[in-house]
């Protein structure tokens, strides 16, 4: 006997990722420049020249027991402490080394989150268009994930329902900003309108409920917006960030965990952290990694090309006659199937080369996503191929 749940999980990959591999597939048939894979949330641009030089560094100078030795679990001292205080320096907190927990990623982050606070019958909410891994991670930890639906007309969050769902059993939100599939940045307004309907329900059930940020894509965003820090809005946040968009590390497996120093019992909620880590094996970050992030913490590889190819792409899909919410951040385009069925849609797409990811997993059926963290060279060849797909639906012509 084995556990039917891990084998389903193991046996059938992602959509994303099965997209991501017949990619490789049609590559090897008609040659990489053919084919327009916009399926994985993979950074194209390099990591900064800085992450090189500190490795070579690193290298040259650290006693290589300690440099590929462990570190503590919670990850090395002057790293969490460097990258405790550009926080507090960019967000007017007040962290120390001692709120943050070094991990391999946000998804180690957020595993780690939902490991730590849940107990049998929680529920955690989220919010649609969601990262469809979010599901892994809660029923993982024992917790089932409620979603609230998308507001179609600008993808902010739906308060009234927000609202209705939250009961004594909710033990949490997680909320993404900037957000993957949809490039929507919170706004303010949403943020302080979530915290105070969160403060209510406290009240209400007389324990916390705790507000997860995760915020892999926080650097990346378009035109100066601004994305607000949620523990300054509300005290019982943890964050979870990650080193693998804006710096570019995604196979370095490097993030970590901030938990509000304001935070109800905010000692025992970072033993938990630490607990949730010891319990996955997690043990320690990379330690060679936790050293370049926090000699790289306010570092970012080149986010203009990001820009670029969204300013590109935005400009031409619309012409064309598709309809999508303009991102304000991270790297990815919604775009409204031009039929019902997106998964329909993804097949025909798929007849021009053109692999998009059916939004159905992101619990928003009815769209596609666009991952343009992909060269611009690739989007300019594959402009046409999106504008015959419309054509093909009588759009524009
Ligand atoms: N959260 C969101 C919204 C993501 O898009 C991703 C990766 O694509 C992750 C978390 C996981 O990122 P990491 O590579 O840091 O584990």
């Amino acid at each position: 006997m084995l556990s039917e749940k891990m084998y389903e999980l193991g046996s059938r990959r992602s959509v994303i990722r099965e997209i991501f591999e017949y990619a490789k597939k049609r590559s090897a048939e008609i040659g990489p420049e053919n084919v327009f894979d916009f399926s994985l949330g993979n950074p194209n641009v390099p990591a900064p020249a800085k992450v090189e030089e500190t490795i070579r560094g690193l290298l040259d100078t650290c006693d290589p027991v300690v440099l590929h030795g462990y570190t503590s679990a919670q990850g090395d001292f002057g790293v969490r402490d460097t990258i405790a205080k550009s926080i507090n320096r960019r967000f007017g907190t007040r962290l120390t080394a001692d709120s943050l927990y070094m991990t391999v990623g946000a998804a180690a982050s957020l595993s780690i989150c939902c490991r730590a606070l849940t107990v049998p019958g929680d529920e955690f909410i989220t919010f649609a268009p969601f990262f469809t891994e979010y599901r892994v991670f809660v029923e993982a930890a024992g917790a089932d994930l409620v979603v609230i639906p998308v507001r179609e007309k600008d993808f902010q969050i739906d308060l009234d329902e927000f609202e209705a769902r939250i009961q004594e059993h909710t033990k949490g939100i997680i909320i993404n900003s900037p957000n993957n599939p949809s490039g929507v940045v919170y706004s303010e307004d949403t943020i302080q309108a979530v915290c105070g309907i969160l403060s209510r329900k406290e009240k209400e059930y007389g324990h916390p409920i705790y507000l997860i940020a995760d915020e892999p894509y926080r650097e990346i965003v378009y035109d100066g917006i601004k994305v607000p820090y949620l523990m300054n809005y509300y005290k019982n946040t943890l964050v979870c960030y990650s080193y693998s968009k804006a710096l570019s590390l995604p196979g370095e497996r490097i993030g970590y965990i901030a938990v509000s120093p304001d935070m109800e019992e905010e000692r025992r909620v970072y033993a938990a952290v630490c607990g949730a880590g010891r319990a996955l094996g997690y043990v320690c970050a990379p330690s060679l990694f936790q050293r370049v992030a926090a000699a790289c913490v306010e570092e970012t590889s080149d986010l203009s090309v990001y820009q670029r190819n969204r300013d590109l792409l935005y400009a031409s899909l619309t012409e064309y006659g598709y309809e999508c919410i303009r991102p304000d951040g991270a790297f990815y385009l919604f775009v409204k199937a031009l039929e019902p069925d997106a998964n329909a849609f993804y097949e025909r797409a798929k007849k021009y080369e053109l692999l998009l990811v059916p939004g159905d997993d992101f619990g928003c059926p009815g769209y596609v996503r666009i991952a343009y963290c992909v060269k611009t060279e690739q989007i300019i060849n594959a402009l046409p191929a999106f504008q015959k797909l419309a054509q093909e639906y009588g759009k524009n012509i």
